[in-house]
C-alpha cells in the first residue's frame, strides 16, 4: 500500500511568533519548512542596546539553522516571500513556489508613522537589527562631526537626540543613551562640551507608558528626568526633516536624529499578499487563530489581530511565543481530525527598564520599580536570550557597563554608503 505523504506545514517568519510555531510542530507528524528573510533569529527587545552602543549585533541573533538542529522534521529557507496563492496553497519566493497543506504567517510587524511628514525618509525607526546598527553608527559619526565643529549651532544640532514615542522602546532607549552620554561618551570626546548635548523624549499622550500603572508611569518619568532626559508629554509631531523636528504647537527643535518608537502597524506585506488586514494594518484572525476563510492558514503574533476582553492583545513577545505554540498545536488536532481550539493569552507580566539600578514591573497584580525591577528585567531577558554564548556574552557586556561604567562596544560598524543618510 503507498504510504501516505505527510502533510507540509510553511511558516513565514523565524521571530518570536514563527520560531516556537516551528519548534512546537516538531511533535507532529508533519514536515515543516520555516522561511525567513534573515538566516537569524532576532532578540527584539535587546535591539536598542545595540544602538545605543551597549551590546554588538552578534550577541542579539541567533543562527535559525541552529535552532533548527535537533529537529529532523524541519528545514529552513532562507527567501524573501513576495505572493502567496491561499486558493492553490503556493507561498511564492524568489524564483519559485513553495506548495503548502497548511500554513502559519508570523510575518510580524514595522514602524508606523502615522502620516507625519518627513517620518519615513527622515526619521530612524528601530525594528529590525540591520536598522539598529544604522542608529548606533549615525550617534557615534554625530559625536565625531561634533568633535571637530567651530559652529555652535550646529554642534548642538550634532548633540540633539530626539525620540518620538514613550511607549516601553523608547523610554529604554532614552534611558540607555543618556547613559551613554553621561559616562562612556564624555571619556572619549574630552573636547566636547556635554552641556551642549541633549536627549528630548517626546510623548503625544498625558504620560509616559500609557497602559501602565500610575506609580509605575510616574516612577519611569521621574528617573528619566533625573538622568537628564527632557522628557516633553503632550507633544506631537508633525514634521521631520533631516535637520529639525517640528511639533504641532509650532515649536521646532534642530537635530540630526529623530528615533521613531511611536507606532508599529502589521508588516504592509500583508496587504499586498491578499490577506484581510484591518486597524493597524493586522489581520483579524478568528479566535483560533485562523484566517477566515481559509481553516489551513494561522496568523501569530504582532501581524495578527484578535481582541480578549474587548481590547487587543498586545504587540509583545509572549504574545508571538504563546500564538506560535498555539498555531502549531491547533494544527496537530487538524491532522488528527480534530476541531482546532480557541485561543486564550495567559499575561504573566511586562517591564521596562530606565537605566542603571532603574526599572518598572508589573507581575500577577504586583508592581516593582527601581532594584528588584531591574534584577528581575535583567534576569528575564538573559534566561530568554537563545544560546548560551550570548547569554555569556551579553552578560559580561552588562557587568562590564556596570563596574567601569564603561560601553565595551563604540564601533562605526562597516557596510553603509551614504553616512548622512539615514
Ligand atoms: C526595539 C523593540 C523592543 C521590543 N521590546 C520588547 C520587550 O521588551 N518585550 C516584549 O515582550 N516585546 C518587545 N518587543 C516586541 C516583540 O519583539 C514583538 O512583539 C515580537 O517580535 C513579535 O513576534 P513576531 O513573530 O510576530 O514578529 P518578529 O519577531 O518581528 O518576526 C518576524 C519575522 O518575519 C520575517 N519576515 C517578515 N516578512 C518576511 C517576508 N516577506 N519574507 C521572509 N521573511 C519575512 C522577519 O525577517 C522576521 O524574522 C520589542 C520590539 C522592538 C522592535
Amino acid at each position: 500500500m503507498p504510504v501516505p505523504s505527510r502533510p507540509r506545514v510553511v511558516v513565514v517568519g523565524a521571530g518570536f511568533g514563527g520560531l516556537w510555531a516551528a519548534r512546537a510542530l516538531s511533535r507532529s507528524p508533519a514536515d515543516v519548512l520555516l522561511i525567513d528573510r534573515n538566516n537569524y533569529h532576532t532578540f527584539l527587545p535587546l535591539l536598542y542596546q545595540v544602538a545605543a552602543a551597549e551590546l554588538e549585533p552578534g550577541d542579539i541573533v541567533y543562527p535559525v539553522r541552529s535552532i533548527l538542529r535537533g529537529l529532523p522534521n524541519a528545514d529552513f529557507a532562507l527567501a524573501e516571500v513576495r505572493r502567496i496563492n491561499f486558493s492553490e496553497r503556493l507561498v511564492y519566493l524568489d524564483g519559485r513556489a513553495v506548495a503548502y497543506d497548511y500554513l502559519i504567517i508570523a510575518a510580524g510587524s514595522a514602524s508606523h508613522f502615522f502620516g507625519v511628514a518627513g517620518g519615513p525618509e527622515f526619521a530612524f525607526p528601530l525594528k529590525t537589527l540591520d536598522q539598529g546598527i544604522r542608529l548606533r553608527n549615525h550617534i557615534l559619526r554625530c559625536f565625531e562631526g561634533a568633535a571637530h565643529n567651530p559652529n555652535p549651532a550646529e554642534r548642538r544640532r550634532l548633540l540633539t537626540f530626539v525620540i518620538v514615542g514613550g511607549g516601553p522602546t523608547g523610554v529604554e532607549f532614552a534611558g540607555a543613551l543618556a547613559e551613554l552620554l553621561r559616562r562612556p561618551l564624555t571619556k572619549d570626546y574630552p573636547r566636547i562640551n556635554f552641556d551642549e548635548a541633549r536627549v528630548i523624549l517626546l510623548e503625544a499622550a498625558e504620560s509616559l507608558l500609557p497602559g501602565f500603572p500610575d506609580r509605575l508611569r510616574a516612577y519611569a518619568q521621574d528617573h528619566l528626568r533625573r538622568m537628564g532626559v527632557e522628557v516633553r508629554v503632550r507633544a506631537t509631531v508633525d514634521q521631520i526633516t533631516p535637520q529639525a523636528t517640528h511639533l504641532k504647537d509650532g515649536s521646532l527643535t534642530p537635530t540630526e536624529t529623530v528615533v521613531w518608537t511611536a507606532g508599529v502597524r502589521g508588516v504592509p506585506q500583508a496587504e499586498t499578499w491578499g490577506l484581510p488586514t484591518g486597524r493597524g494594518g493586522r489581520v483579524a484572525t478568528l479566535p483560533t487563530l485562523q484566517v477566515a476563510g481559509h481553516p489551513e492558514v494561522y496568523v501569530v503574533g504582532d501581524l495578527a489581530y484578535l481582541e480578549e476582553a474587548g481590547r487587543p492583545l498586545p504587540m509583545v513577545a509572549p504574545v508571538a511565543i504563546q500564538q506560535g505554540r498555539f498555531a502549531a498545536e491547533n494544527i496537530a488536532r487538524q491532522i488528527e481530525g480534530r476541531e482546532p481550539l480557541p485561543f486564550r493569552y495567559r499575561d504573566r507580566g511586562t517591564m521596562v527598564t530606565i537605566g542603571r539600578n532603574a526599572a518598572v514591573a508589573q507581575l500577577g497584580g504586583r508592581s516593582f520599580t527601581g532594584f528588584p525591577a531591574w534584577l528581575i528585567w535583567l534576569s528575564v531577558h538573559l534566561f530568554n536570550l537563545i544560546g548560551f554564548r550570548n547569554r555569556l556574552i551579553v552578560l559580561i557586556n552588562w557587568a562590564w557597563d556596570y563596574f567601569l561604567y564603561e560601553r565595551a562596544v563604540r564601533l562605526i560598524l562597516p557596510g553603509e554608503v551614504n553616512p548622512a543618510s539615514k
